[in-house]
């Protein structure tokens, strides 16, 4: 098949967009069976502390078990689930498991180091009317307490938004649940903007923990952390960092001020009994 491209000129058809194409439309129009099939599941990678390296909690992350392709991570699906809704009914499904199983980790691991939970919410699920008080109900029915839980929103996604859109956000945070504002200082940020949002954690991008990889690093990107992360202190948020892949990232970071971490360095996400595993061994010494 070859598409006329205008005038005279002719493009061959690409296979493999073709099959690109096929296989986006196959996943978005099972998508909702996948959901009832229970197809997804979620890996948790642990939260760490820059200070003492002791695991704070965990982000939750979907991944999709599917029938034919294997093990799908979000890129391939969230944005399909988002184009066409179905990120609502997901979301709440992840944000439901993530509670419960922080409420398991309680159990099991006793009071002594109560592991907070980190879930990401799509713009699509800030829009939608249910948003506060599924989350309320959620976090009930577990019996976990708002201050366990934490939200992770793309900086993208709130830039220029509106009173409505942070609405929800705010009763939230009001309620005592942390607001992330995730993949920071990827979007063209207005920092004085960052007043106006009820957020109380920067996720500094991954970007950002890259051009920490020598040592020592990059002056200048060591000095934009360094005022990123004052900024941040002194507006009483914490920082996050993303993708520590080495000691020598993670050093720098802590130097910088930086109070968590997150990456390969300490664990990939995995099952929640390897996340169990690594805060014990931490309690324990
Ligand atoms: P994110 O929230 O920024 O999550 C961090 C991503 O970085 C994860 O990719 C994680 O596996 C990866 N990562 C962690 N440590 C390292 C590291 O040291 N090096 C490198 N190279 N990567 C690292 P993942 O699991 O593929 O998730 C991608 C994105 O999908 C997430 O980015 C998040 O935006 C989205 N996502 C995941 N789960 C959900 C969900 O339940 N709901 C929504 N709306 N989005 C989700
Ligand atoms: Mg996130
Ligand atoms: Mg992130
Ligand atoms: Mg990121």
């Amino acid at each position: 098949r070859a598409k006329s491209a205008g005038g005279n000129r002719f493009e061959l058809a690409d296979p493999e967009a073709d099959a690109r194409a096929i296989t986006r439309h196959g996943l978005t129009t099972s998508l909702p069976a996948a959901l009832e099939r229970g197809e997804f599941f979620i890996e948790y990678q642990p939260l760490v502390h820059l200070g003492d390296s002791s695991v704070r909690g965990a982000e939750a992350l979907v991944r999709w078990l599917h029938p034919q392709h294997g093990v799908l991570g979000p890129d391939r699906f969230i944005p399909l689930a988002e184009h066409t809704g179905l990120i609502v009914p997901l979301g709440r499904w992840v944000l439901e498991q993530s509670v419960r199983q922080a409420r398991e980790w309680r159990e099991r691991n006793g009071d002594t180091s109560p592991l907070r939970i980190n879930v990401n919410l799509s713009p699509c699920q800030l829009n939608h009317p249910g948003l506060v008080q599924d989350t309320v109900d959620i976090l009930e029915r577990a019996g976990v307490e708002p201050e366990a839980l934490c939200l992770e929103v793309t900086e993208s996604a709130l830039i220029g938004a509106d009173d409505d859109l942070l609405k929800p956000l705010r009763r939230l945070a009001e309620m005592g649940i942390d607001i992330a504002l995730d993949d920071f200082g990827t979007g063209y940020s207005n920092l004085a903007n960052l007043r106006r949002l009820p957020v109380s954690v920067l996720k500094l991008d991954r970007s950002f923990t890259q051009s920490m990889q020598q040592f020592p690093a990059d002056p200048v990107d060591l000095k934009i952390v360094e005022g990123i992360v004052s900024l941040a202190h002194s507006l009483d948020l914490a920082v996050t960092v993303e993708g520590v892949e080495t000691g020598a990232q993670a050093e720098q970071l802590r130097i910088l001020g930086c109070d968590t971490a997150q990456g390969w360095y300490y664990a990939r996400p995995g099952p929640p009994d390897r996340l169990h595993e690594l805060a014990l061994v931490d309690a324990t010494g």
